[in-house]
């Protein structure tokens, strides 16, 4: 890779502290590291000059949790989150369709949409209505919550589905839904949203990930590297059925993946020891209110605290990191239990409904919090209806942070998109809309959630890794005084000019 000098930069403090840019410097790049800062550095002939013209110089950012397969499909599928009636999703089928016919493609190109939520729906959707749009398309459309699948009749006839006028029911559809990635087409489709994941990331100043999708530590990064898709640095996560294997191989976090150029890393140990709060299945201290109650009142811990242990201290003698999903707060309990027990090394994933004594033990045990700010703009009514009187505990950002906990913000993508100057504004505004920020004690500050946004390397500096993102505007400029929906906002706002991995500009948008 060629040396490049990056002309007239302004370095950003990123210490959680301090905001004030630095005079403009020159920054060499050589080798895959920053190797000199300064003021007017000498030019070696031949190497490349670009001008950063007093631009923000940050280190490049990190999403710590993503799932990236189901992102990248995410981004190709027709969006019908939100549609109100079968009307609605037919009109956003129809308005896809136009524009793939008048982009060139195929007339008979896959179209997969993922979204809508039928369950209250009077009239139901028909094939009919769904076929008086798609022309020669096959069209598979997905609920929001996978359990029901409306398909076209060239779609039930190419999956060998007898012909019927009525979306298909679980019982039904999930025998078919595995099958949908097979039909023509559909392994094109997701190479393409893997490379629209990945030019946005660097669009956005995103240098790497740690992916934790469950199949990623069979192998799928290395050939998505020697095809291309190279911009970005992937650590990737390790799942309880793949331990074995990993162990096997003798890999550790942190050591390469061959054929990736050094750009993509074996990850942590993930393990998702409870549920979630959207199906009542987090682990708490606390039952659900009684009307929302399923099997499990308290929520559901999905491994008990001997088997947590015994895994994570097999992951930890063989060099491996842990990244423990943990939302409700009895769940929070055993997984530092096993921390403690165990002396691992990692993350509480999530880390969403928690107490002071909690947040403690993690600083005490040097536990990361991998957290994801976005969601708490999602969550924001749902926590009051299943965790009435707890909105105080959640997202407690300012406290960990104040406890000495290491913030690592991510999206937790496609949960929410893979946006961390979205998390970065979430976090510091604690508010999506016109309302109050929710619990804004629990606030953060821009210059903490940008700390929080990276990969711990602070301002830039010789002997960094040549990450980069230059910025055209200043992200630490807003303070308080503006109030924090003025400084949210300017995080929003953030346009990224160039992105740096390795040394190489894999974006660039002056
Ligand atoms: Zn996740």
């Amino acid at each position: 890779m060629n040396p490049i000098l990056l002309r007239g930069g302004r370095l950003v403090p990123v210490d959680g502290r301090s905001v004030t840019p630095s005079d403009p410097v020159d920054l060499f790049l050589d080798q895959g590291r920053v190797t000199n800062v300064g003021p007017r550095l000498p030019r070696p002939a031949g190497v490349d000059e670009v001008a950063l013209d007093g631009r923000f110089v940050i280190p490049g950012l990190w999403d710590h949790h993503v799932h990236m397969t189901q992102w990248a499909a995410t981004l190709r599928r027709v969006d019908l989150a939100g549609t109100a009636s079968p009307r609605h999703v037919l009109e956003r089928v129809r308005d896809h369709i136009a524009a793939l016919d008048s982009s060139g493609a195929a007339p008979d190109t896959l179209v997969v949409g993922w979204g809508y939520r039928s369950g209250a729906w009077d009239p139901l959707p028909s094939v009919t209505a769904l076929d008086a749009v798609s022309g020669l398309h096959p069209v598979v459309l997905m609920s929001g919550d996978g359990h029901n699948g409306w398909l076209n009749t060239i779609a039930l006839d190419l999956m060998g589905v007898p012909r019927r006028d009525t979306p298909l029911d679980e019982g039904d559809w999930f025998p078919i839904w595995p099958r949908v990635s097979a039909l023509p087409g559909a392994a094109e489709q997701a190479d393409a949203g893997f490379a629209d994941a990945l030019g946005r990331a660097a669009a956005a100043g995103v240098v790497g990930i740690t992916d934790l999708e469950f199949d990623a530590a069979t192998g799928t990064w290395p050939a998505r590297y020697a095809a291309g898709l190279d911009s970005i640095r992937v650590r990737v996560g390790v799942y309880a059925d793949q331990l074995d294997r990993v162990i096997a191989d003798g890999r550790r976090t942190g050591d390469v993946w061959e054929g990736t150029g050094g750009l993509s890393t074996t990850g942590p140990f993930k393990v998702i020891s409870d549920g979630s709060l959207g199906t009542r299945t987090a682990h708490c201290c606390d039952p659900y209110p009684v009307a929302l109650q399923g099997d499990w009142p308290y929520g559901k811990q999905n491994i008990s605290l001997d088997d947590l242990a015994a895994a994570m201290a097999r992951a930890t003698t063989s060099g491996l990191d842990c990244a423990i999903h943990a939302i409700g707060d009895a769940a929070m309990d055993i997984a530092l239990d096993a921390y403690a027990a165990t002396g691992a090394r990692g993350s509480i994933e999530h880390a969403q409904l928690t107490t002071p004594a909690q947040i403690q033990r993690m600083a005490a045990h040097g536990i990361r919090a991998s957290v994801q700010p976005a969601h708490l703009l999602d969550d924001r009514d749902l926590t009051s209806v299943c965790w009435p009187g707890r909105e105080d505990r959640t997202f407690m950002f300012r406290s960990m942070l104040d406890a000495g906990v290491r913030l690592a913000l991510g999206s937790d993508a496609p949960v929410s998109p893979l946006d961390p100057w979205l998390a970065m504004a979430a976090a510091v505004h604690r508010s999506a809309d016109a309302r109050d920020p929710w619990t804004p004690e629990q606030g953060i500050t821009a210059a903490e959630a940008l700390a929080g946004s990276t990969d711990g390397w602070g301002t830039v500096a010789t002997g960094h890794p040549a990450d980069l993102a230059v910025l055209d505007t200043d992200p630490l400029a807003g303070s308080a005084a503006d109030g924090t929906a003025a400084v949210g906002r300017q995080l929003r706002d953030v346009r990224v000019a160039l992105t740096f991995v390795d040394g190489r500009l894999v974006h660039d948008a002056r």
